[in-house]
């Protein structure tokens, strides 16, 4: 579809032709009719698909037709608003008098001040700095009829989630505003999201990244939470790869794990969406020219990571969102490639593992280290343990500051039936997928953990928890004596395996 084709101004197409677009792009054909009607959208298409200027073409040529409201694209990141704002000047090539600000942190407040003070017709920014100028009452949100969340899977990663409660609970309501969502993925808390502040949007998936899942080469091992690192050493040891990359679903954990990598003499570093630009193109490259082989990422670093002959990635957590699991191990296998992907299932993270099989419509293969003579490899780093000087750097920024995430840890998941018996294990070895996921719910009390499902009338702004909604056991205290013993089932289980093999 050409541009020409679409119900665009005169104007709007100038400034279409300066940016020297002709062809729309998958994306803008399919969402720019809609968005073009007033209507909201929640749009999922990889980056570098031209979603920029669907909202910005929707926002301008609305301008055209009504030069009252004004509009509000808010981006993750300062590197993203100074883009958006480079794009809208181009764009906007046909309306002379179209005033865009940008808006982000980092820097002074007087000369964004200044263009407030003018008024404008597109404020674009930052969550943080565009909050700041609502306390001072120098932007009022409710002067805007069109709202752009830009890159929203991205503001969750960097716990922008309160930031964004706070700007939409001083608009104007939904049913009086145009509100579009762009992202590369729709993972479920962006789709809550959507269901809680936008009218009726319609979703929209374009060009869906398409992994093969049956190139890679999938395994997953059953490890308990504190035997889990030196799992992964026995699997390095014995994989050896060249190039590894290693998901942890907590920015802490990312560090801990990058830490202890180096501690047992591992090239390793750590890779987070909130690092700063630079030092995450550094880290990049090393990795790309050959020089890091292993990086620890949490998911947000996954997102349009492109490293070619990627040979290993290891979920040291489950992912908590099924389809996080694709994009993770879909980062190896790339262009036709094979490549494997290394699960270890704790019992922290166990519950998102019937999703994703349910998800990926296979079962992931289990193996048991003694089965595949995985050697036990000392552990340099025992003991350590690292913690984030800030506890708000461990998952969302503001929610920390409220008392009742003390008990929302996920270590702290009440688990309620009864330790499983030592031979279970054994057992566990020869069952099917099905039989395992049975065995675990009886054993756990777990319902397995679909996503909720939302909508439009009991969709409510999640005030008090921002935080994804858990599988909740059955109410019975664990007491200090069942966890120790399961615990030390799982232990023994996976030492002894190691040990067995040890002594030939
Ligand atoms: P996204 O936000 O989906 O990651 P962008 O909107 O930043 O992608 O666009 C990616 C690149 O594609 C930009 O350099 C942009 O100028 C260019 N682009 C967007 N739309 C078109 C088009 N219709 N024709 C040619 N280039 C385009
Ligand atoms: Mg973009």
């Amino acid at each position: 579809m050409r541009f020409s084709e679409l119900a665009l101004s005169e104007e709007v197409l100038s400034g279409v032709e300066k940016a020297g677009y002709s062809e729309c792009t998958e994306v803008q054909a399919k969402v720019l009719p809609v968005t073009l009607q007033g209507n909201d959208v929640m749009v999922q298409s990889k980056t570098g698909s031209g979603k920029t200027a669907v909202f910005l073409l929707t926002i301008l040529e609305k301008h055209g037709r009504n030069k009252s409201g004004a509009a509000l694209v808010v981006a993750p990141t300062r590197e993203l608003a100074v883009q958006i704002e480079n794009d809208a000047k181009i764009l906007s090539a046909g309306y002379p008098d179209f005033r865009i600000g940008c808006f982000y942190g980092g820097v002074g407040y007087k000369d964004q001040l200044e263009e407030l003070s003018s008024g404008l017709d597109l404020y674009v920014g930052t969550p943080g700095r565009l909050l700041d100028f609502a306390k001072s009452s120098k932007i009022d949100f409710r002067c805007f009829d069109t709202v752009v969340l830009d890159e929203a899977d991205r503001m969750f990663d960097m716990g922008f989630y309160p930031d964004i409660q706070d700007m939409f609970s001083k608009m104007v309501a939904p049913s009086e505003r145009q509100t579009m969502l762009f992202s590369a993925t729709l993972s479920t808390r962006v789709r809550n999201l959507a269901w809680s502040y936008m009218n009726n949007p319609e979703e929209i998936l374009v060009q869906p990244e398409e992994i093969t899942v049956s190139k890679i080469e999938q395994e997953l091992f059953h490890v308990t939470h504190t035997e889990k690192f030196g799992l992964l050493l026995s699997i390095l040891a014995k994989e050896k790869p060249e190039s590894c990359l290693i998901f942890t679903n907590m920015k802490d954990r990312a560090v801990e794990v990058a830490k202890r990598l180096q501690m047992n003499g591992y090239k390793a570093a750590y890779l987070m969406g909130d690092m700063p630009q630079s030092q995450r193109l550094k880290t990049l490259d090393k990795m790309k020219s050959g020089n890091l082989p292993i990086l620890v990422a949490t998911d947000v670093a996954a997102r349009g990571l492109q490293i070619d002959d990627l040979q290993l990635v290891v979920n040291y957590d489950i992912p908590e969102d099924y389809e996080s699991y694709v994009h993770r191990i879909g980062r190896t296998a790339r262009a036709g490639k094979s490549g494997k992907a290394i699960t270890l299932a704790c019992e922290e993270y166990i519950y998102g593992l019937e999703p994703i099989e349910n998800y990926i419509q296979m079962k992931i293969p289990v193996l048991w280290p003694d089965e595949i003579g995985l050697e036990a490899v000392e552990d340099k780093s025992e003991g350590y343990h690292y913690k984030s000087p800030r506890r708000s750097a461990v998952h969302d920024k503001k929610s920390i500051k409220k008392p009742s995430v003390k008990g929302n840890k996920p270590q702290k998941r009440k688990e309620s039936k009864p330790k499983p018996a030592e031979e279970d294990y054994a057992k566990l070895a020869t069952m099917s997928l099905d039989e395992r996921l049975n065995y675990y719910k009886k054993q756990y009390g777990v319902s397995g953990s679909k996503p909720k499902k939302v909508n439009a009338q009991n969709a409510k702004p999640a005030q008090k928890k921002p935080s994804q909604p858990k599988p909740v056991a059955e109410k019975t205290v664990e007491t200090k004596e069942v966890k120790a013993v399961k615990k030390g089932i799982f232990s023994r289980f996976v030492s002894r395996f190691l040990r067995r093999k040890n002594n030939g």
